[in-house]
């Protein structure tokens, strides 16, 4: 029951997977806090340890709602410790009068001390417990899973495991480069992760496996990379043609911005190496990232090659469609563009002009990854705002011709560099990181609830001044009904407080039919309607340069990243522009911090770093968010770049010199590189 439960709440399945399920923090056993001691000031959100005697206990409620409290008491005050679940089991293990050791997270009602299913154990045996530097582990655990096993089972079953295991665990590192990067032996380091001897020794132990984790991501991430840069030779454009020319010197509607131009170097640089181009291009929203594409795309024209250009929904794909063409104007580029709603007619025709390279561009979906997509000479592939796009996706492009195309990824989702290096090292990395000039930077405010008239107020003064309105509604799986329910009653209330024919009203979410929502966006696009009423469905990309106030609502419950990138469908015209957080007045922390953050700064990449930090730290339950997009057990991307940098650099340096891990001496590292290998595909939104 406990071996089940161990796999279903922590995916435990192993003595391995136990050994590796490390405490995320420890507690200085030693310190016995006298009751009077504490208060809510000085011992915030961390353990502690009392010894106190039981003087009484007693049981209130019902059933599912019981609840069981002990009465304990030092020479210094009174505590209780209360129990919700297996009460029965507990309530044997206590002795009137008798002292106890006890150790838990306290916290204060009218300022008495409680502690809610706390460690208990008779003062005798605690006295006797031989730790040697007193500090203890905790262990992540769940609700489920904390009743049957609590952070003291786990030591103890790991603590056997230990012993079992003495002196019989292999290091795969090998000897000198565990003496070239200053690593203590593997056996050593899971002894002192779980039951440090000193605190010295904990820090080598960290060090040396968060040194493996990383270094075995970067294994899997060198090879990969070394692969594609000696494998695949990649097509070369070494020509800067007439076409290229006709649109930097008539089509260009403004100067390029530096950081433009810096990028359109390194893919230039790219495109002449011999070898074929992987390339994440992260820009701000609104940091002119679709020019970029176009120029790139043209130089593969001018040398022979086809192009094309893959957005994420059919929106965004004709809203591209539309805007190459536009800025291409008479130079002679034939674009085309091919999506799920084409229709069959129109798309014969595209299927056969691309074969017969009649097309130079196709702009679409991900209908153009079908097979019966055949391009005559594909170049250069431009994946935009993709936020699935694996390994295996783009591969699929490459039997498009061939020999691979150039591949340039955009995203307007930062990455911080750590968690690139981690995720994408095998992609090299542009930055734009420069605006356009002329700019008005968005204000951002942060409202409750009850200033709901106030935002309405402002709404009329926005709309009678012209400008157009959204308002998102978050909308996540495991709530998915409430979600809609609160959208549907915010969408009710929006009519009912800005009626026809004075306003006009859109919505758009992901229940309604394919049409309806196009047309829905159509409207807005148009001007037809003065506010959008959407879900998190109004895709990222999408330009309504008259749109000038993004009104998120339940703000708190939007990672940062979608924060900022709703915030990026605004301030893209000339006029101010405003980004307006909805919350409820009761908020935690870390969201009031998230909303401060977006109230301060409107530079994605602090907030992408902030992020991160913010997640990094992991919340108590152990279910660390980076969890999903890399098995990270202990090395926290947010704090651990020296370490990355170490391993990225000792990764590199061992596969120049044994590229197949052939020496006997590198085989066993075969295992580590083989732990990190199967990385699902990379999901921007859960950096969100
Ligand atoms: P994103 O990087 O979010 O895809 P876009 O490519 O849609 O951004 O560009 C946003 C807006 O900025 C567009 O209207 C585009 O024409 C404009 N723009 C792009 N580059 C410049 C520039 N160098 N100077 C002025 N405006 C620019
Ligand atoms: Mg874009």
């Amino acid at each position: 029951m406990r071996a089940k439960l161990l796999a279903k709440e922590i995916g435990v399945r192993t003595v391995r997977d136990m050994l590796y399920h490390f405490p995320f923090r420890y507690v200085d056993r030693t310190k016995v806090y006298k009751i009077g001691e504490l208060n809510e000031a000085n011992s915030q959100s961390s353990y502690i340890q009392i010894r106190a005697r039981v003087t009484g206990k007693n049981f209130f409620g019902e059933g599912r709602n019981q609840r069981f409290v002990i009465y304990v008491s030092d020479d210094t005050g009174k505590a209780e410790l209360i129990w919700f679940r297996g009460i029965k089991w507990i309530e044997g293990k206590f002795e009137l009068g008798r002292e106890y050791l006890i150790f838990g997270r306290p916290s204060f009602y009218r300022s008495e001390l409680s502690l809610v299913h706390p460690e208990v154990e008779p003062i005798e045996a605690a006295l006797a417990r031989k730790d040697k530097s007193g500090l203890q582990g905790i262990y992540s655990t769940t609700e489920k899973l904390s009743t049957a096993l609590g952070t003291k089972g786990m030591y103890k079953i790991i603590s056997k495991i230990l012993d079992n295991l003495s002196g019989k665990i292999v290091d795969y590192m090998p000897d000198y480069l565990r003496q070239q990067y200053g690593l203590i032996t593997l056996e050593q380091a899971l002894v002192n992760i779980h039951q440090p001897q000193s605190p010295a020794l904990l820090k080598q132990a960290q060090y040396r496996l968060k040194f493996d984790e990383l270094f075995g991501i970067q294994l899997n991430i060198q090879a990969l990379r070394s692969a594609r840069t000696t494998a695949r030779a990649g097509f070369h454009f070494g020509r800067v043609g007439a076409m290229f020319n006709a649109f930097y010197n008539t089509r260009l509607p403004f100067p390029l911005t530096r950081a433009q131009q810096r990028v359109i170097k390194e893919i230039r640089t790219d495109t002449v190496s011999g070898c074929q181009m992987n390339r994440l291009l992260q820009g701000d929203v609104g940091s002119g990232k679709t020019v970029v594409a176009l120029i790139s795309m043209i130089l593969a024209v001018d040398n022979g090659y086809q192009a094309c250009m893959m957005a994420p929904t059919e929106i965004l794909a004709r809203q591209h469609y539309a805007t190459l063409v536009k800025m291409a104007g008479n130079i002679g580029l034939r674009i085309g563009v091919l999506t799920g709603t084409t229709k069959t007619k129109a798309r014969r025709e595209v299927l056969e002009a691309l074969a017969a390279g009649e097309i130079d561009i196709l702009v679409g979906t991900h209908a153009l990854l079908e097979d019966r997509v055949q391009f005559l000479n594909l170049g250069f592939v431009v994946i935009d705002e993709q936020h699935r796009f694996g390994v295996e996706q783009r591969s699929r492009l490459w039997t498009k011709n061939n020999n691979p195309p150039h591949i340039l990824v955009m995203t307007a989702t930062p990455i911080p560099r750590t968690l690139a290096m981690t995720l994408y090292g095998d992609l090299d990395v542009s930055v734009i990181d420069e605006l356009p000039p002329g700019r008005k930077p968005i204000k951002t405010v942060h409202y409750y609830d009850s200033a709901r008239l106030r935002l309405f107020g402002f709404m009329r003064e926005q709309i009678a001044a012209g400008r157009q309105i959204y308002i998102v509604y978050p909308l996540i799986k495991e709530s998915e009904k409430a979600d809609y329910a609160n959208l549907e009653e915010g969408f009710a209330a929006i009519v009912r407080d800005f009626p026809l024919p004075q306003y006009r009203v859109a919505v758009c979410h992901g229940k309604m039919k394919a049409e309806d929502k196009e047309e829905s966006m159509r409207q807005f696009k148009c001007g037809e309607a003065d506010i959008l009423v959407a879900t998190y469905v109004i895709e990222v990309g999408v330009d309504v340069p008259n749109a000038s106030v993004m009104v998120i609502e339940s703000a708190e419950r939007f990672g940062l990243a979608q924060l900022h990138q709703l915030r990026g469908r605004v301030g893209r015209g000339g006029n101010q522009s405003f980004c307006i957080l909805m919350s409820d007045e009761k908020l935690s922390k870390e969201s009031r911090t998230r909303l401060e953050a977006m109230c301060q700064t409107s530079n994605g990449f602090e907030l992408a770093e902030l992020d991160l930090k913010l997640r990094g730290a992991g919340d108590i339950n152990g279910t660390q968010q980076s969890g999903e997009v890399i098995d990270l057990k202990i090395a926290n991307l947010a704090l651990d770049n020296q370490i990355l940098q170490v391993a990225q650099q000792a990764a590199i340096a061992l596969l120049t010199a044994d590229p197949a891990l052939a020496d006997a001496r590198h085989v066993p590292l075969r295992e580590l590189s083989r732990r990190y290998e199967k990385r699902k595909d990379v999901d921007f939104s859960v950096i969100s």
